[in-house]
């Protein structure tokens, strides 16, 4: 799917490197990243964990290339994408980089599977090619027998197994989430994430995943968090 192929083999697919990002309120300046680092190698999930306001989605915004910070550099299969052209580098978030929010942000008008099939006509691919990779994506979300639906007919877990789907659907070598089941019952996060993991151990994705559940954060590689604007591993 990368036109980026000019990357190192065997580089993470996501890397922070001292990466610095700062607000003004007011008269207030807030560093909210401090020489930030990190990495996720391929097949890896990593959670992201820590208080409202430790600056997380900072972070995450980042990585999918949607902010740039102030200083530091973010590598996308080890291209650096803080040097490249704006459109190169929207060409990188839009092929390489899938978002997962904690409301699903699907679009109404559409059905489960069109939704799945937009971001790849977007791309270029055509209808039938579209149609036919996510009627795969469904059944690994367990779904086809929703394709037809509607979000606004779909329960929120359904919702954000479509969401899971649509995020992977141009094969992103990196997967960001932010509290994707921040709104989901204990019951219905597990299989959201039960759903999570199956499709980034399925692709091969670099997965860092934002989420206040202790449990699920458990069940991931390694738990990271931000303290003094840095990122520590916690286990
Ligand atoms: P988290 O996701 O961990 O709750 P955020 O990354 O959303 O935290 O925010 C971290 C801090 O940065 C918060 O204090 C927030 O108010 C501040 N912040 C985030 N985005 C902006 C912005 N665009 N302008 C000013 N302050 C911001
Ligand atoms: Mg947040």
């Amino acid at each position: 799917m990368s036109d980026f192929q000019d990357g190192q083999e065997n580089a993470p697919l996501l890397e922070l490197r001292d990466v610095s990002q700062s607000y003004s309120q007011g008269t207030i300046n807030l560093d909210v990243l401090m020489g930030a680092s990190l990495n996720v190698l391929a097949g890896e999930m990593k959670a992201l964990v820590g208080p409202s306001g430790s600056g997380k989605t900072t972070l995450l915004n980042i990585a999918g290339l949607l902010d740039p910070p102030n200083a530091g550099d973010v590598f996308i299969g080890g291209v650096n994408a803080s040097k490249l052209s704006p459109s190169k580098r929207g060409l990188l978030r839009r092929n390489d980089i899938g978002f997962v929010f904690q409301f699903h942000r699907l679009l109404p008008e559409f059905s489960a599977m069109e939704n799945i099939m937009i971001p790849q006509m977007l791309t270029g691919l055509d209808r039938d090619e579209a149609a036919t990779r996510a009627d795969q994506l469904l059944g690994m979300v367990g779904l086809q027998a929703r394709a037809d639906f509607r979000p606004g007919l779909l329960s929120g877990g359904e919702q954000q197994r479509v969401a899971i789907a649509r995020s992977v659907a141009n094969a992103p070598r990196v997967l960001l989430a932010d509290e994707p089941t921040g709104n989901l019952d204990p019951d219905t996060a597990k299989d959201v994430f039960y759903h999570l993991s199956a499709i980034t151990r399925a692709t091969g994705t670099a997965a860092l995943v934002v989420t206040h559940n202790q449990q699920l954060a458990l069940n991931m590689d390694s738990i990271l968090t931000i303290e003094g604007g840095k990122v520590i591993s916690i286990g």
